[in-house]
């Protein structure tokens, strides 16, 4: 991602590596018909130009389980020129720790028992 430092004005470029990128569940609603989920993080920058400190929120709301419902990056001072793509990387990661944890049985185990 590319922001502009509100203190000094200076770009900074952030490798999307360089970031957390370490989603919570804001929170979570269930009901009859509709459950989702706001996911969000806070990444705490600081502009290599100055030294400003700045945070970068991103969040991203999951409705219905599984959509890509709405995604939104603010930042507190400076301003956001280039988004990272963290949408995709967030999906990417939270399958597969989804995948992980419904792990397939091994059926050739279960049946030469
Ligand atoms: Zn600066």
């Amino acid at each position: 991602m590319v922001f502009k430092c509100a203190n000094c004005q200076g770009r900074n470029s952030i490798y999307i590596s360089e970031l957390s990128l370490n989603f919570d569940a804001v929170n979570s609603h269930e009901g009859a018909m509709r459950s989702g989920t706001h996911y969000g993080v806070i990444e705490e920058l600081s502009c290599g130009n100055c030294g400003e400190d700045c945070s970068v929120t991103l969040e991203i709301w999951e409705y219905p389980i599984g959509a890509d419902n709405q995604n939104e990056i603010s930042i507190d001072k400076s301003e956001i020129i280039e988004a990272p793509d963290y949408v995709e990387n967030f999906w990417n990661q939270y399958h597969r720790v989804w995948d992980d944890y419904y792990e397939e049985p091994d059926l050739d185990s279960i049946r030469n028992r």
